[in-house]
């Protein structure tokens, strides 16, 4: 697929729009969903401008996993839940909204959260989400080493 340069990823990425970021690395970005459909509700997204899985490459696809490794165990912590949910859209067909490849984190299970909202439907309150991200982002350093990313020092 044809990457669109001006979608709302690309933006972010160019520091040309706001995100609230949760983690950073050389590859990737992860930042609160601004529609949230659950509280923790989380997104990583590549740097490389690829629209949908089939245009990632493989160096980007390992980097992407890393850091859905470390940024779905602190959602997990952050939120105080022992399991999460992982998942991507692959074009508008199958309901992706945005063309830049990103994966979602759900804190738990995605079939029976209580009070789940539609797919990108209802703005959150960007000084709620800093909470959240805030939270998440005390648990990096502890997730990282629990998925074995970085050892104790
Ligand atoms: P998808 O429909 O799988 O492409 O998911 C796109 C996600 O991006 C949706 O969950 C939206 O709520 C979310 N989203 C759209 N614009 C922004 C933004 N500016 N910052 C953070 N999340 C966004």
């Amino acid at each position: 697929m044809k990457y669109d340069n001006a979608n709302i990823f690309a933006k972010i990425l160019r520091g040309e729009a706001p995100c609230i970021k949760v983690h950073e690395d050389d590859c990737t970005l992860a930042f609160m969903d601004i529609m949230p459909q659950v509280e923790g509700h989380t997104l990583v997204i590549p740097k490389e401008p690829a629209s949908s899985l089939f245009d990632l490459s493989d160096s980007a696809s390992l980097a992407c996993m890393r850091a859905v490794k470390i940024v779905a165990k602190a959602v997990e912590l952050a939120m105080g839940v022992k399991g999460s949910t992982v998942f991507q859209h692959n074009g508008k067909e199958a309901g992706q909204t945005v063309p830049h490849f990103h994966f979602h984190i759900f804190p738990g299970s995605i079939f029976n959260a209580s009070g789940i909202k539609g797919h990108a439907v209802e703005m959150a309150d960007p000084a709620e989400l800093e909470l959240v991200a805030e939270k998440i982002r005390a648990f990096i350093g502890e997730a990282a080493i629990q998925v074995h990313q970085v050892t104790k020092p």
